[in-house]
């Protein structure tokens, strides 16, 4: 078993059960793509069993703190029926389901969403990646069944020297896929639909916003990165009398339309454009037009705290305009998924544009992602989706 010795001092974070060391904290060692190190303080004390990332600024991901555990196949047939176990105490209102979720589910760099008989993994670090094989057997015993696609082609894993990795991993058939979420129905393609096919961690998120809808007789509403409709379809089922998606991608827009029809609503009452949305934020206050609530769930503007502050003035102006935009009494359900923008910033930015918009309005709630993208104490980086329901005045 190879060792990586860690400089004095650099033992706190493991020593936290943090998972990750990285790069500038190693005084020597190394080992190939994945294979799991011994890593221990500048005294030779054991502080983790971990996956070795030659090319990774995250040189090394922790799978175990405990000097006895062993890293072979039954250890990862442990963490995977583990992750498995804690969903089915969840309430989660879906066959759409994260059923492994990275570091939070003890298994750093994997994830694993499951759509009805279907999973779909994504392998984004190189301890992943060696163990893929094990971890497919591991999950089709844990879950009962038999297909996988694997959608490793995030960019990270460039980062961690990996080539993207797309396609059946196991069993095969179409990647047409329909899932029940609350109480509608959802589709996605696994093959090439964003991240694994759907956004999962807005699940419960869309059922607050069907519900605000309705109860506060929303009647025009404005879905801004609608990907599939997810909100939009929401909106209609809390009784909206007429709902626009705006999105960049012309195929989520095609699949939101028909997402209207499949949920039994009348197509008359959905407009999906193709737009920009800061241009279509732009040209709507021009066309003098208002809204009674709008969603605005934005890809991710700062993954590192290294792009906060241009996200943040990124994330300003849609606020601004989305504020401005809302008629007296009308919803905001505005969203940040950047792990670089913390709860408390996002706040700030958002009153900052409130003042610039000449709003102000009252917190409703704040939000986060469903729990089975769960957040631990003991890796608070894993949060990274927050948000606020702001009632304009
Ligand atoms: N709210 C969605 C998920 C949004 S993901 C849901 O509930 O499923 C972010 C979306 O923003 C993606 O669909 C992407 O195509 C879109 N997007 C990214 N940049 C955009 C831009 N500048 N204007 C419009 N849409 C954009």
């Amino acid at each position: 078993m190879k060792s990586i010795r860690l400089r004095a001092g650099k033992e706190r974070s493991l020593q936290r059960r943090h998972p990750w060391v990285f790069e500038g904290s190693i005084d020597k060692g190394g080992a190939d793509p994945g294979e799991t190190v011994r890593v221990e303080a500048a005294d030779g004390r054991f502080l983790a069993w971990g996956a070795y990332s030659p090319k990774s600024m995250i040189r090394v991901r922790a799978w175990s703190f405990d000097e006895a555990e062993r890293i072979d196949a039954a250890f990862f047939q442990r963490r995977v029926e583990r992750a498995v176990a804690l969903r089915a105490r969840l309430p989660i209102a879906s066959d759409g389901q994260r059923l492994v979720h990275g570091e939070a589910d003890g298994l750093p760099g994997l994830v694993v969403d499951r759509y009805g008989d279907a999973l779909c993994t994504q392998f984004g670090a190189a301890g992943t990646e060696r163990w893929k094989t094990v971890i497919a057997d591991a999950l089709l015993a844990a879950t009962g069944t038999e297909r996988i696609y694997e959608r490793s082609d995030t960019s990270v894993r460039a980062l961690e020297g990996l080539a993207p990795a797309t396609g059946w991993l196991r069993g095969e058939g179409g990647t047409e896929l329909t899932i029940r979420e609350h109480d509608w129905q959802l589709t996605l393609d696994l093959a090439s639909g964003h991240k694994t096919g759907y956004y999962l961690d807005q699940r419960d998120n869309r059922a607050l916003f069907a519900e605000a809808v309705r109860h506060h007789g929303c009647q025009q509403v404005l879905n801004c990165y609608s990907y599939t409709g997810g909100f939009s379809v929401a909106a209609l089922a809390g009784g909206a009398a007429e709902v626009t998606s705006v999105d960049s991608s012309a195929p989520a827009l095609a699949r939101a339309e028909a997402h209207v029809r499949l949920n039994g609503f009348d197509a008359a009452r959905h407009r999906s454009a193709d737009a920009d949305v800061n241009r279509f934020l732009r040209d709507s206050l021009a066309e003098g037009r208002r809204y009674d609530a709008i969603v605005l769930d934005p890809p991710k503007f700062a993954p590192t705290a290294a792009h906060a502050e241009r996200a943040a003035r990124a994330y300003k102006d849609i606020n601004r305009l989305a504020l401005m935009l809302l008629a007296p009494g009308g919803l905001l359900f505005t969203f940040s998924c950047s792990g670089g923008i913390g709860a408390e910033l996002f706040h700030k930015i958002v009153a900052g544009a409130a003042i610039d918009a000449g709003a102000d309005g009252a917190i409703l709630r704040r939000l986060e992602g469903a729990p089975d993208h769960p957040t631990t104490l003991l890796f608070p980086e894993g949060e990274y989706l927050k948000g606020l329901v702001i009632l304009r005045s």
